[in-house]
């Protein structure tokens, strides 16, 4: 199907070739490199006799349980960190806000699908971020690629962490600035990239996460703020997982080491994760968001956030202003997990007792069939595998909420453990032998 064909130059009275190139049929998909890779992958998986783990069809609200085909299990494979996503007073914001502004604004912001409950929201931001403005993006991915792609440009630098999220990976290629990532929470080694490299570029951004969603661990946010002091550059920190389970009461990372928050330049927030609802935030200087506001592509050529969403997040919270024990709860559940695992012999990397702990298999078919074997013990847990990550980073990822009882949690630790034991051919001892 694919034809090989020489492309030539005409170069005085002589042909020569320039470049060999395989043309494929253009509209047949199934003949893509791509999906062919995508369908070794899906065989292979079968050949496991494990269930297809993805796109698991969850019946209800997902918060500390699940209900998929009727039956009830133990979930730790949502984002619903704070239970809010089902709250009665957040769905009830939600349903309001239909009834008074319809289910879509129908408009770009700039246009006419401003509502008051967009300045309200960005107002509760950046009040509870402690900067001065915010603006709010109807995705969490699309608010990372628009900004980064919109900041810096080809005469700009960009360093990110190398376990960085997708979007901001996006966002870095889109602008055209040259891209280096720096090893994993490695601020010196960043502090040395940058002396080697700040002078050549105009403007120069860090990018870090609050919490990594993959192995739950967190930079040291003070380091990098000396080093982006010191060398004079822009530091953006990607809150998706730290906004509201991070700091006593949940205002994140900044809250935990108990820095001042305007000595970032760019705090990056999800509201799909704690706040319950769908969409992303900047909050920073005013000027930073007066520029998105009038020249982001991603805000300015796109919808506004429905007013149900909007609603959500809002209300999402209010109940956390009143209930910030939601935040202790989390943070005691996370520990205790993280401790019981530890405890059992399970690896669970550098989490760092924030709501996301790893069980690193280091293996895909033994993450695999351990996922398998938690679900008939009624508990759902997503496996991630290669070529998410590196074979040897296979791994169960757990997310944690403040709605689970240790109940749950000790159980789950105990299945996990005996089930991992087992599958490593090792003889099982459950938690309660190992104390
Ligand atoms: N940043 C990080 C660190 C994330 O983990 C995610 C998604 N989980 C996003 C951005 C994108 O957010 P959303 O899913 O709300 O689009």
């Amino acid at each position: 199907l694919e034809a090989a064909i020489t492309a030539h130059s005409i170069d005085g009275n002589a042909t020569r070739p320039i470049r060999s190139v395989s043309v494929a049929p253009e509209d047949d998909v199934t003949q893509f490199t791509e999906y062919r890779r995508l369908k070794a992958t899906m065989r292979q998986m079968q050949l496991t006799g494990c269930p297809n783990p993805y796109f698991t069809v969850h019946d209800n609200i997902v918060s500390d349980t699940t209900m998929i085909d009727g039956e009830t299990y133990i979930s730790f494979a949502s984002y619903n960190y704070l239970g809010l996503s089902g709250h009665p007073e957040v769905s009830a914001a939600a349903s309001d806000a239909i009834a008074q502004y319809g289910t879509s604004v129908s408009a770009s912001r700039l246009v006419s699908g401003e509502k008051p409950i967009h300045g309200q929201l960005e107002r509760r931001i950046a009040e509870w971020v402690g900067v001065d403005a915010a603006i709010t993006m109807v995705g969490g991915h699309a608010t990372n690629e628009t900004t980064i792609g919109h900041l810096v440009g080809p005469e700009d630098l960009i360093l990110h962490d190398a376990l960085s999220h997708n979007s901001i990976v996006q966002g870095a290629l889109l602008s055209g600035a040259k891209r280096r990532p720096f090893p994993h929470n490695d601020y010196e080694s960043l502090d040395r990239m940058l002396t080697a490299l700040r002078h050549q570029y105009r403007r120069t951004l860090i990018v870090i996460e609050g919490v990594y969603s993959m192995d739950g661990d967190f930079a040291d946010v003070p380091k990098f703020i000396e080093v982006k002091k010191r060398h004079r550059c822009m530091l953006m920190v990607d809150e998706a997982h730290s906004f509201g389970t991070m700091g006593k009461t949940g205002h994140g990372i900044a809250e935990h080491f108990g820095l001042n928050p305007k000595d970032v330049d760019i705090w990056m927030g999800t509201l799909s994760k704690s706040a319950s609802s769908c969409g992303g935030y900047i909050a920073g200087p005013q000027a930073l968001v007066e520029l998105l506001r009038y020249t982001a592509p991603g805000f300015v050529f796109s919808v506004g956030m429905p007013p149900s969403q909007v609603a959500a997040a809002i209300a999402s919270l209010d109940v956390l202003e009143r209930e910030p024990e939601r935040v202790e709860r989390l943070r005691q559940n996370s520990q205790l997990f993280l401790s019981l695992c530890r405890k059992s012999g399970l690896d669970t990397g550098d989490s760092g007792g924030t709501p996301v702990v790893p069980v690193i298999t280091g293996n895909s078919l033994v993450a695999l069939r351990l996922s398998n074997r938690l679900k008939k013990d009624a508990i759902n847990v997503q496996p991630i595998l290669y070529p998410a990550v590196d074979e040897s980073a296979a791994r169960l990822r757990f997310f944690i909420t403040s709605e689970h009882s240790e109940e749950q949690i000790r159980f789950t630790v105990d299945r996990t453990q005996f089930h991992y034991n087992e599958l490593q051919g090792i003889p099982a001892t459950s938690l309660a032998e190992t104390g």
